[in-house]
C-alpha cells in the first residue's frame, strides 16, 4: 500500500469541472470522479456547504482527504466528496454565501476572496495498493471522515465492468431493482444497502463466506447478469408462493428464504388460505414468521417459535397449578408454583388455544423435554 501526500489548489481541481448527473461528476482536469457513475446523491445541506465555504475563506484547515488511484493519473474521491463537491458547486453559481449580512454568489465575491478560495490548498492522500489492502484501510480512514457503508466501501475497490453494470440495476433511488422489490426487501439503493443484499443473498445461496470473495471474482465480468437474475427469481418466487401480498412481508429476508426453500414445492392455494387464517388467530402474535413457519412447519417441529405464540397469563396458570395441586401431570411429582411452567393441552398446531381450559402446568424439566410444543 502506497500513500502519498499532495497539496491540490482548488482552481486545478475546479479545471473541467463537470457534474454529468447519473453518469458521475468529473474535475481536475477529467482526471478525478469526485462522483463515480451511479453513486451516492450529494446530501450536504446548502448551511453545510455555505460552512465549508467559509472554512476556506478563513483559510482554516479542512480535514484531510482521500483519492484512490484507480489508473494512470486517475482519480476517485474515497473521502471529501461532500466537501469537495460543496466548493465546485459554490463556483459553478449553486448557492451564495452570507458575509456581513449580504448574500454573495462567487462571482460577486471581491476579487480577494475569490481567490483566497481558487488558492486554498486541498491536503490530499492519494492511495495506491491491492484490493485488499485498500479494502482494509479503507475502513480504518472511514473512522474519520464522511461515512461510508461498508458496501460503499467494496464498491470503492472492486472496481469495473462488473460494478458499473450492477450499479446500474441496484444503485439509484429509482433503479430497476428498487421497483421489483420494493414491497419485499428495505434499503437504500443510493446507499448500497439493495446491492448489499443482494450479494449477500447470492453469496449464501453459492456457499460463499464473504462478499468481497464474489466481489473479487467478478470484477472483471462483462456485466452483472448472474446477480440481477438471482435477485429476480428471489422476487418471483416470493411473489408465486405467497400470491396475495401483505404488508408485514416488506422487510423480510427473502434472499434467505429463497436460499433455504426454493427447492421444496408449496402449493399456492393452500399457502394463500393458511396466511389469512394465521393472520386471524389471535394466538399469533408476530405476524412476520408466518412466511417461513409455513414454509418449514412440516418438517421442522419448532417452527411455532416463529410466531411468538401467545403464553398463559398468570391467572390462568395459578388456577391450572390449584386444580393440579401443584403436581406436574407427566413425572407426578409436586413442584412449587414457580417451578413450574404453563403448557397447552392440546398443541396450538393441532387447533388447541390459549384458553384457561387448556392449559396445564409443566415442571420445567418435563416441558423442556415435549416435542409437540407448538
Ligand atoms: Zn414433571
Amino acid at each position: 500500500m502506497k500513500i502519498e501526500p499532495k497539496s491540490i489548489k482548488v482552481r486545478d481541481i475546479f479545471e473541467g469541472y463537470t457534474d454529468n448527473g447519473d453518469d458521475g461528476v468529473f474535475a481536475y482536469g477529467s482526471k478525478l470522479a469526485i462522483r463515480p457513475a451511479y453513486q451516492r446523491e450529494f446530501v450536504y445541506d446548502t448551511e453545510q456547504a455555505e460552512a465549508v465555504i467559509h472554512t476556506i475563506l478563513k483559510g482554516f484547515p479542512l480535514n484531510v482527504m482521500y483519492w484512490v488511484k484507480v489508473g494512470n493519473d486517475q482519480y476517485e474521491v474515497l473521502d471529501g466528496q461532500q466537501r469537495t463537491l460543496s466548493v465546485m458547486q459554490y463556483l459553478q453559481h449553486k448557492f451564495p454565501i452570507t458575509l456581513d449580512d449580504k448574500k454573495y454568489y462567487w462571482d460577486a465575491l471581491p476579487d480577494d476572496k475569490y481567490n483566497a478560495i481558487m488558492n486554498y490548498d486541498f491536503m490530499i492522500y492519494i492511495c495506491e495498493g491491492n484490493e485488499s489492502e485498500k479494502l482494509d484501510w479503507f475502513k480504518v480512514v472511514n473512522i474519520a471522515g464522511e461515512k461510508l457503508t461498508d458496501q460503499e466501501l467494496r464498491n470503492s475497490v472492486y472496481t469495473g465492468e462488473w460494478l458499473s453494470d450492477a450499479k446500474r440495476y441496484f444503485s439509484k433511488r429509482n433503479c430497476v431493482a428498487k421497483g421489483l422489490s420494493d414491497r419485499y426487501i428495505t434499503g437504500d439503493p443510493n446507499r448500497q444497502e439493495l446491492l448489499e443484499k443482494a450479494l449477500k443473498g447470492i453469496c449464501d445461496n453459492q456457499g460463499i463466506k464473504d462478499i468481497t470473495e464474489y466481489m473479487a471474482a467478478h470484477k472483471s465480468d462483462s456485466d452483472a447478469d448472474e446477480l440481477w437474475q438471482y435477485f429476480q427469481d428471489v422476487i418471483r418466487w416470493a411473489e408465486k408462493i405467497f400470491p396475495k401480498y401483505y404488508s408485514d412481508m416488506k422487510g423480510l429476508d427473502w434472499c434467505h428464504l429463497y436460499n433455504k426453500y426454493h427447492s421444496n414445492s408449496y402449493n399456492s392455494s393452500v399457502m394463500n388460505t393458511e396466511v389469512k387464517r394465521l393472520h386471524e388467530d389471535e394466538d399469533v402474535q408476530k405476524t412476520k414468521g408466518i412466511y417461513e413457519y409455513l414454509l418449514c412447519k412440516d418438517f421442522d417441529p419448532f417452527a411455532g417459535r416463529l410466531l411468538n405464540l401467545r403464553a398463559f397469563d398468570k391467572r390462568d396458570k395459578l388456577a391450572a397449578y390449584s386444580k393440579q395441586d401443584g403436581i406436574c401431570p407427566i413425572c407426578g411429582q409436586h413442584f412449587e408454583f414457580n417451578e413450574m411452567e404453563g403448557d397447552h393441552i392440546k398443541p396450538w398446531s393441532k387447533g388447541g388455544h390459549t384458553t384457561p381450559d387448556n392449559c396445564q402446568m409443566l415442571c420445567k424439566d418435563c416441558n423442556g423435554k415435549k416435542t409437540d410444543k407448538y
